[in-house]
């Protein structure tokens, strides 16, 4: 499977892509979690994109095409992928698109998930994450929270909030994503790969899905 999951922060494109790599042993490319590990591991990359992010605001699409060139050649991707998190701009997406038609390869669809306002703010300042760059396992406070000591389930490691789940900075990636990423959808709905899917509950969102690529 090679798709796109589109949506706004917190709409739940982390936990999806999860899910449907466990169904389809595709890899998931999260363009957020490579530059968090880049950034607590202090490289280079790390360094240029930590402002960036720290305020909300997206990091330029000349870094991110940097990563996603070299990431999308890797043998791994032969299994099919599954992008979170980008592309985040037209521009990428057109970038993407000269890439995938220069390894003679094809998307099966864009999935654009749906949440209302409302959900989104709630689930973004529940939701926390485990800090070790290497799992970087999602929890939420009220409805899937951390082991005791608010360690990790999976690596022991603690689990914080991350600095741009504060609330200046999510409405900031909320502004950024309407002037920036909302766009997408019509892009991908003009590229005839576009399917919009309700993005509640996960089992429903995921048999959404499926039902979306047996049709
Ligand atoms: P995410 O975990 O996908 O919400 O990404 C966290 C932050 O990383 C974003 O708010 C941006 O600052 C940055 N980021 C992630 N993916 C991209 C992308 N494709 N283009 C630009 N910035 C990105």
């Amino acid at each position: 499977m090679r798709t796109i999951l589109l949506g706004a922060p917190g709409a739940g494109k982390g936990s999806v892509a999860k899910e449907l790599n466990k169904l389809y042993g595709s890899v998931q490319i999260s363009t957020g979690d490579i530059l968090r590990s880049a950034v607590q591991e202090e490289t280079k990359l790390g360094k240029k994109a930590k402002e960036y992010m720290e305020s909300g605001d997206l990091v330029p699409d000349s870094i991110i095409m940097e990563i996603m060139e070299v990431r999308l050649q890797e043998p791994d991707c032969k299994k099919g992928f599954i992008l979170d998190g980008f592309p985040r701009t037209i521009a990428q997406a057109q970038k993407l698109k000269t890439i995938i038609d220069r390894l003679n390869i094809h998307l099966d669809f864009v999935v654009n998930l749906e949440v209302p306002l409302d959900v989104i703010l709630e689930r973004l300042e529940t939701r926390r994450t485990c800090s070790n760059p290497s799992c970087q396992e999602i929890y939420n406070i009220k409805r899937n929270p951390p082991a005791e000591g608010g360690k990790c389930k999976k690596c022991g490691s603690p689990v914080i909030q991350r600095v741009d789940e504060t609330k200046e900075a999510i409405l900031n990636r909320l502004e950024t994503y309407n002037s920036k990423t909302a766009p997408l959808i019509d892009f991908y709905e003009n590229e005839g790969l576009l399917k919009n899917v309700l993005s509640l509950k996960l089992p429903e969102t995921i048999a959404s899905i499926k039902k979306e690529l047996n049709s």
